[in-house]
Order: structure tokens, then C-alpha cells, then sequence
């Protein structure tokens, strides 16, 4: 494990964090090119006239084409935003589906049909009208179709937090329906669809998604307690009085209020949920910053502060847990254990400084650093003493790794002390390591064998 991996493994908790965020911001999407399909299919009923594509319950409300046309333009362009380099279709795609919402809504008020005269099919809803059928785009389904492709535009511009609040308060429109649905209150879904409803809501999945790993949802999303605190509350918050709603409903059902009570229970829903992932936020934020400095102090407690290489402690632990590992290990190879000791460094010391003393330290280290692959373990064990664990390798790669680390530190050149003082040298004592007597036990083995590469006259490999 090279220098720069330990540094992962210290922080193995924001990784895990942002794998959670990447996984839902996956799922965007696919739930663009579901969507967008499902309102293809809607297109399709009406191009070869089967009702039951698009008015999923015979004579209730169908989707009409132009809320089927925005639907596929959202939908397509959330799932061309990632994907294509360019930004210009998505942005085109957003842009027409937000100048049709506005076009409708201004329809609405105005009376002047400028949407009728740009959909197709018009002569089908306009058949349906004339049969006493619902087929009409609703002004709610029109607002929340305006919100989501303004929504998808301001992701693509890069305000994520505009595009989660607009998303968010889209999906206001599809619950309010499927509430409605739930309770049977015609006025609540009123002319928006089962499959408009249905629509609607992977839309706003789908919009939400891309921004996972930002604002309120990195929040809610967070694998710390802030977030799991926050998903429960949400789940709670959402059901709990959409349930008691039900009740009081089915006890109203004669009472001309039920309709306004309905609205009354969504609204707490929502707001519910807007609390939660605001305190989610503020919860995310304070505890962020304390597993920032839990992990800086995880970090400085696991690593040699001058080298920066990993300490004797990091080293104990890692190498029993790959001790473990490595005991699957068949022979000739097995896992081994370097002690590698600067040979008479109180010299350097003496003659140079302390400062020079440091200086050939971090230099020396870094040149160990060199010969780690990732399933090896390297550390400062104290003083001028360090030690390699080097897994998987026959006593011949060994011995090989070895003497090459002996050289390449004879070749170390450190300004104003190597050219005056010569080469620096080192002793390195090896032994092989058994899981049965652990990593103590392997250690001492080398140091033994260390101790004899010193006394045989030092700058040299001696196995135990
Ligand atoms: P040998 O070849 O037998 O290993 O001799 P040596 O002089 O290297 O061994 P010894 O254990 O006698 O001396 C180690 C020296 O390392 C003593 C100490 O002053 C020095 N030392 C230990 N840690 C540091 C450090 O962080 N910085 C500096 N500059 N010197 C250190
Ligand atoms: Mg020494
Ligand atoms: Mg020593």
C-alpha cells in the first residue's frame, strides 16, 4: 500500500459518501429514458388511436399530447445532459418544453389558443371534448411541467440548489394528485391522469437525481446519522398524516369540506419534508466539519508527522489484517517482512546536524516509497528504522526487492552532505511471516537477521 493509498484508507469515510451520492445520480438517467419512452407511448395511442394509451382508466382523464410532448422534451434532455459534450440540445430541449408550459398557462388566462395550433393530434382531444371526455392539459400539470424543465435548465446551468427547490416544489403537483387518488377526491387530480400522475413523478425523481451529491439531498442522502435521522423523518413526515388523512376523509366523505382538507393534509406533507431536509442541511453541515477533524486526527494519530510515511501503529494493524489475507498464500510464495535501518545515521547527526539528519530522513523515505506496489505496507517503525511488508512474493523476489532498495539508497545524492561525507548506506534484515505467529513475531525475526547484516559489516540484505 504506496503512501498515497494509506492516505485513502485514512479516509475511507468520505469515499463511502460520495459512492451513495454517485449511485443515486446514476439512476437520473435511466429515469429520463423511462419517462421519456412512456410519453412516446402516450404519442403513439394517439397517432394510431388506442385510448388506453393514453386514458389508462376508461373514461376518467387522459394525457393529453401536449403534456405527453413536454414530458418527452424534459425527459430527453435530462437524459442527453450527461451524456453529450455539447450543452446546446439539452438547453434547446429544456427551452422549448418551458416556452410551451408558459404558452398554455398564458392560454389559460388570455383564451388565445396558441398551443392547439402547435400539437398534434389536436383533432383527437377535440373529438374527446366534443364526447364529454376529460382530455386537457390541467393548469396544474401545466405549472409543474413549467417547474421541472426550468429546473432541468438551471442544473445544466449549474444552480443545483434553484434546480432541487424547483423540483422539489414540483413534485407537490403529482403527490396533490395522487393523494386525490388515494382518498377518491376527483377535485384533487382533476384532470391530470394516473399516467400523467405517474409522469410527473419520475420526472421529478429524475430532475432531483442529478443533483444528489449537492445541497438537501447530499444531506438526506448522507450515510451519517444526520441522514438516516433526516430518510426516517421524511418517510414518517409523508405517511404518517397522508394515513390519518384517510381516516378523517373517509369520515368527511359526505361533507362538501373534504376537498379543502385534502389540500390541508398535503400541505403539512410538504412542509414536513421542506423542515426535514432543511435541518438535514444544518445537521450535515456541523457534522461534516466534525468528521473533517476526526479523520485529520485519525490521520495525524496513523502517520509519522516527518516522512509522512504511515506510523508503527497503522503499520501493526494493517499487517495483521493482511496476515490474514495472505495466509491463503501457497508456498514458494508467501508474504515478508523488511527492517530497513540507516547504517550509523547518529553519525550524520553528529558531523551535519539534525536538520541535515531530517532532511536524508524524508529523502530516504521517499525512495522506500518507491518500491511499494499497492499490496505491500511500508512505515517509519521510530528513529532512523523502517520496515516493509511485501506480500505475496517468492524468498528470491524478495531478496531481489531488497538489494535493490540497498542500492538505490547507496545512489541517494542529498545537496551539501553526500558530496562531502559519501554515500549514504543502509542494512536490511528480512524474514518470512506466518499467520500463526503474527506480525511481533515477524518483526523480531528481522531484526535478528538486521542485527546480523550490521555485525557482518552493514550495507547488506541478510535473510533470518
Ligand atoms: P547503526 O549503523 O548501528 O544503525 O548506527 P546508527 O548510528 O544508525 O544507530 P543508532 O541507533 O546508534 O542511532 C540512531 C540515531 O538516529 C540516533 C538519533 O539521534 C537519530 N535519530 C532518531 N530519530 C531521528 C530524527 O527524527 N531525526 C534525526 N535527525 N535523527 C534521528
Ligand atoms: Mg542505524
Ligand atoms: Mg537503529
Amino acid at each position: 500500500m504506496p503512501l498515497s493509498d494509506a492516505n485513502d484508507y485514512l479516509n475511507g469515510e468520505q469515499i463511502k459518501h460520495s459512492n451513495l451520492s454517485r449511485f443515486i445520480i446514476g439512476i437520473g438517467q435511466p429515469i429520463g429514458l423511462i419517462t421519456m419512452l412512456l410519453g412516446l407511448l402516450v404519442l403513439v395511442g394517439y397517432a394510431f388511436n388506442l385510448e388506453y394509451l393514453y386514458r389508462p382508466i376508461v373514461n376518467g382523464p387522459a394525457t393529453n399530447p401536449l403534456t405527453a410532448t413536454i414530458v418527452v422534451l424534459v425527459a430527453l434532455s435530462i437524459e442527453m445532459s450527461n451524456r453529450v459534450i455539447s450543452k446546446k440540445m439539452p438547453v434547446l430541449l429544456g427551452l422549448v418544453a418551458t416556452v410551451l408550459c408558459t404558452l398554455y398557462i398564458v392560454e389559460g388566462a388570455s383564451g388565445i389558443p396558441f398551443t392547439t395550433t402547435l400539437v398534434p393530434f389536436q383533432s383527437i382531444v377535440d373529438r374527446d371534448l366534443l364526447l364529454g371526455k376529460s382530455n386537457s392539459v390541467g393548469v396544474n400539470t401545466a405549472f409543474m411541467l413549467l417547474l421541472l424543465a426550468l429546473s432541468h435548465l438551471s442544473y445544466i446551468f449549474k444552480f443545483p440548489l434553484i434546480s432541487q427547490l424547483l423540483s422539489f416544489t414540483a413534485l407537490c403537483f403529482p403527490l396533490i394528485s395522487i393523494t386525490g387518488y388515494a382518498y377518491g377526491l376527483t377535485a384533487f387530480y382533476g384532470s391530470m391522469s394516473l399516467l400523467s400522475t405517474t409522469l410527473g413523478v419520475l420526472l421529478c425523481i429524475g430532475t432531483l437525481a442529478v443533483t444528489a451529491d449537492k445541497g438537501g439531498l447530499r444531506a438526506l442522502l448522507s450515510p451519517y446519522i444526520g441522514g438516516k435521522i433526516a430518510r426516517i423523518q421524511i418517510l414518517l413526515g409523508y405517511f404518517v398524516p397522508l394515513l390519518i388523512g384517510y381516516m378523517v376523509i373517509r369520515s368527511l366523505v359526505n361533507s362538501s369540506q373534504n376537498s379543502i382538507f385534502g389540500i390541508y393534509v398535503v400541505s403539512i406533507c410538504w412542509f414536513i419534508a421542506l423542515l426535514v431536509v432543511v435541518s438535514a442541511i444544518m445537521q450535515e453541515k456541523v457534522d461534516s466539519k466534525r468528521r473533517e477533524m476526526e479523520q485529520m486526527l485519525h490521520h495525524s494519530a496513523m502517520t509519522d508527522e516527518l516522512t509522512q510515511l504511515p506510523n508503527r501503529r497503522f503499520f501493526m494493524e494493517v499487517a495483521a489484517q493482511k496476515l490474514e489475507e495472505d495466509r491463503e498464500l501457497v508456498a514458494p510464495l508467501t508474504s515478508w517482512l523488511l527492517m530497513i535501518d540507516i547504517d550509523h545515521f547518529k553519525k550524520v547527526n553528529d558531523t551535519a546536524g539534525h536538520e541535515m539528519g531530517d532532511k536524508i530522513l524524508i529523502e530516504f523515505a521517499r525512495i522506500l516509497n518507491k518500491f511499494v506496489r499497492e499490496e505491500d505496507l511500508i512505515c517509519r517503525l521510530g528513529g532512523e528504522e523502517f520496515s516493509l511488508y511485501l506480500s505475496e512474493m517468492t524468498k528470491e523476489e524478495a531478496s531481489i526487492v531488497a538489494d535493490s532498495i540497498r542500492r538505490a539508497v547507496e545512489e541517494i545524492v542529498v545537496p551539501n552532505y553526500t558530496e562531502k561525507h559519501g554515500h549514504i548506506t543502509t542494512s536490511i534484515g528480512c524474514a518470512h511471516t506466518s499467520d500463526k505467529e503474527g506480525v511481533d513475531h515477524a518483526l523480531r525475526l528481522a531484526d535478528s537477521a538486521l542485527y546480523l547484516s550490521k555485525s557482518s559489516g552493514r550495507n547488506r540484505v541478510t535473510f533470518s
